[in-house]
């Protein structure tokens, strides 16, 4: 048993700037499993970027060409239960060995390893057995190697040694492509004009971009309506009203002072450093965003600001982010840490 999903292929997966690196690696591998520089190959980004669709593409292709290579995919929170009820059981030789007799292992977010040192000490030993031995490693995690606080260094060291890649959100035309494929596979044809107003309103993750059109589906059936313009409008707000019900200011404050690593109090002062006015700015256009506040209500959460700081704030970041890419980047970065946290 592989543990590999047959759906998750390079066929399906769309190419963007976002996964472009990423997807090309994964596809060389995929052709030359440990063959590559790229051992490990170390893929990270937010949730519901297409990693865990990528490292199955990376097995699925792997078989594809070479039946008889053993290839096998596990999270790493499987892994952890597993090498537990070995230890349980007195085989951990057995669930060691087994792991090292593998030609690719493919290891799913490896941020789970974080805190559980036994569990990253065996790791450790199959990784650097599988590696001698020209055999291929796989990872992925929401977090860069260097993020990973408490993982131990001699593995983070190893994460370094081959190559480490992100996937960024898709960008407009990626989630349109995305969604015009997927809704393809459902058998449905939706005009461009709906693409784009969904890829336009839906925008953190590709995840989301599905569950929409799963409730589209859903709720184009239950009505036994055909999918129109105002019930794609309709499904838009329901996804969107449902995602936000989770995420306050105070997570977005403190998702943002973590990313720029400030202290939260610094957001509500009368602080005029550089660094701390575009966190402060960041932490306002989020909170419209992505809550229901009122400006009113979120500029007293920053320390008792007028609405039109707030306003100033959506605005000047608003501006920024057309000719600045980084922040941009950055912006999408936080965004996605927040949902996910609140998720
Ligand atoms: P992650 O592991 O990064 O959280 P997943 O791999 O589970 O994300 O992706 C979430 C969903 O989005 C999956 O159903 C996956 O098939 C789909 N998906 C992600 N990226 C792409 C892509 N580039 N093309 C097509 N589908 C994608
Ligand atoms: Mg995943």
């Amino acid at each position: 048993e592989s543990g590999l999903i047959s759906k998750y292929t390079f066929d399906n997966f769309i190419k963007g700037e976002g996964n472009q690196l990423a997807r090309a690696a994964a596809y060389a591998i995929g052709d030359n499993p440990g063959q590559t520089s790229f051992n490990p190959l170390f893929i990270y980004g937010g949730v519901g970027l297409g990693k865990t669709h990528l490292i199955h593409a990376i097995g699925n292709k792997i078989l594809e060409k070479f039946p008889e290579k053993r290839v096998i995919y596990i999270s790493s929170d499987a892994f952890t239960v597993e090498f537990v009820e070995a230890i349980q059981s007195n085989t951990v030789n057995d669930f060691s060995n087994f792991y090292k007799s593998m030609d690719a292992l493919i290891i799913d977010d490896i941020q789970f390893l974080v805190g559980k040192e036994k569990t990253q000490d065996l790791f450790f030993h199959i990784f650097n057995a599988l590696h001698q031995n020209g055999k291929q490693i796989v990872l992925s995690s929401d977090r860069s190697p260097k993020e990973l606080k408490g993982l131990s260094d001699r593995l983070v060291s190893r994460f370094l040694w081959g190559l480490q890649t992100d996937i960024q959100p898709p960008d407009l035309e990626t989630r349109i492509a995305i969604l015009k494929n997927k809704s393809e596979t459902y058998g449905i044809n939706l005009s461009r004009e709906i693409l784009e107003y969904i890829a336009h309103n839906i925008t953190s993750n590709i995840r989301e971009l599905e569950g929409c059109l799963v409730k589209l589906l859903a709720n184009a059936s239950l009505t036994n309506r055909e999918i129109d313009f105002d019930l794609v409008k309709r499904t838009v707000k329901e996804v969107s009203t449902t995602k936000q019900v989770n995420i306050s200011i105070e997570l977005i404050t403190k998702v943002v002072c973590e990313y720029f690593d400030i202290e939260e109090n610094k957001l509500r002062e009368k602080n005029r450093r550089k660094e701390i006015v575009l966190a402060r700015q960041i932490a306002m256009y989020l909170s419209k965003q992505l809550t229901k506040s009122s400006l009113k209500t979120i500029g007293l959460h920053f320390g008792g600001r007028d609405h039109s700081t707030v306003i100033h704030a959506q605005t000047s970041i608003e501006e920024m982010i057309l000719s600045d890419l980084k922040l941009k980047e950055i912006i999408n970065t936080i965004k996605n840490k927040i949902e996910m946290t609140a998720a």
